[in-house]
């Protein structure tokens, strides 16, 4: 039982998860095959989705039908019973009591016993599995009953598992497509806006310049930078969870460090924030997208600059600790409540401590920086207190050279 559960549950591939249900269910009963089936209530009829044959039945004679072949259930109403009561049920032809129905049936198919158990997941029929002996007459007792009923209740988790992974996976693909049509969409004409905006600014006579006219045009300046921004940010976002492993390389993280703190420098200067790297090595690889690292030290660059009074102090640190490589930044800002610490990496999050509130944001920056971090096989983690600063930093592994991963695969 243990390790036909195991194998029920070691995929979240609907075919799968099926194949070894049926599997497991024949061979752990030791009868000839099992078939898994859909049963739709409202039209009675149940849709053949797997038929497993046990190898070794190769003088089993039972006539099995096809997968995507519909059986007509409402002229079996043992069957139906069965299954609107969620029991399992033996049929045996060679039993005087079996219905004439469910033994023409039987005889139809040449199955000598068959022993059926509603697949139930939360109180729901989500299908039904069919045992069947094609080579001789067998009873089934009620240890194997249970057997079956107890693979049947492992077997309903996993098919429910992997039926809510694939919506799951077909919603997520829906998701990134309107997210990326709906982005596209309006980034055109939003730079349109902002460029009318400049050039309403540009024309404006200055003696109509009013103290209003100014504070309208500015207020309609940040208003339209925060929907790009917004968009710019989901795109991102969009693009990292998208993008393929197989474009991933190997390449000096210590180097990207470096060049990110470095552009981050006019922004801190034109706060008269001091901006320092403090780098225990020169060279560290790392295994993994370039594009997606550079975006996410920047975002924590950037939101230390960004969340630090002017006149503050910015450190970054960059180490090695045995495999891990390690980053930090540390600021001397605004800090952040610990009520609010524990929101920080979902999405569209933010956690507006008092003072912060003229800062502009997504709430989308942390979230993008979890997820490639530990897409690369690393953690993020964070310290802050309110008032003092906050120091918000990750590891990544090292990539290994070359021969030594060759060794660790021998
Ligand atoms: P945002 O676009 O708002 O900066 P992030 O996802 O990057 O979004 O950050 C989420 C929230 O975490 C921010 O709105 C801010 O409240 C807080 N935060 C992030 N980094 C810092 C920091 N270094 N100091 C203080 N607060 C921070």
């Amino acid at each position: 039982l243990y390790s036909a559960s195991r194998t029920i549950t070691s995929t979240l591939d609907r075919d799968e998860v099926l194949q070894h249900i049926a599997q497991s269910m024949a061979v752990a009963l030791e009868c000839s095959s099992a078939l898994i089936l859909d049963y739709q209530a409202e039209t009675k009829l149940a849709q053949v989705l797997t038929v497993y044959r046990v190898g070794t039945a190769r003088n089993a004679n039972e006539a099995l039908p096809s997968p995507g072949n519909a059986l007509q259930l409402d002229q079996l109403p043992l069957v139906l019973e069965s299954i609107a009561s969620q029991r399992p049920l033996i049929l045996r032809a060679a039993d005087p009591t079996t219905p004439q129905a469910e033994l023409l049936w039987l005889q139809q198919r040449r199955i000598q016993s068959a022993l059926m158990i509603p697949l139930v997941a939360q109180g729901e029929l989500i299908g039904v599995a069919l045992v069947i002996e094609g080579r001789r007459d067998r009873s089934f007792t009620s240890n194997e009953v249970f057997k079956a009923q107890t693979l049947a209740s492992q077997a309903s988790v996993a098919l429910r598992q992997s039926l809510l992974f694939n919506e799951v996976l077909e919603l997520e693909k829906v998701k990134s497509e309107m997210i990326r049509m709906a982005s596209h969409d309006l980034r055109n004409p939003l730079n349109n806006i902002l460029g009318y905006i400049e050039l309403v600014n540009m024309t404006l006579d200055p003696a109509q310049q009013t103290p209003e006219i100014e504070e309208y045009m500015g207020s309609l300046r940040r208003s339209a930078k925060t929907m790009q921004s917004l968009i710019d940010d989901l795109l991102t976002l969009e693009r990292v969870e998208s993008e393929r492993e197989s474009e991933w390389q190997e390449f000096d993280l210590s180097g990207l460090v470096y060049e990110v703190t470095e552009s981050e420098q006019s922004s801190a200067f034109l706060r008269n924030i001091h901006l320092a790297l403090a780098r225990e090595v020169d060279h560290a690889p790392v295994f993994g997208s370039m594009t997606q690292l550079r975006q996410a030290i920047s975002n924590l660059i950037g939101n230390a600059v960004k969340y630090t009074p002017d006149g503050g102090q910015v450190e970054v640190q960059f180490a090695r600790e045995g495999q891990r490589l390690q980053f930090s930044v540390k600021d001397t800002g605004y800090g952040i409540s610990p009520e609010r610490q524990t929101r920080l990496f979902e999405r569209f999050y933010r956690a507006r401590e008092p003072g912060t509130d003229h800062i502009p944001g997504t709430g989308l920056g942390l979230s993008l920086v979890k997820t490639v971090i530990e897409r690369h096989g690393g953690q993020v983690w964070y310290e802050s207190e309110v008032g003092v600063g906050s120091t918000f930093g990750f590891w990544l592994p090292a990539a290994q050279p070359a021969g030594v991963q060759g060794a660790a695969l021998m």
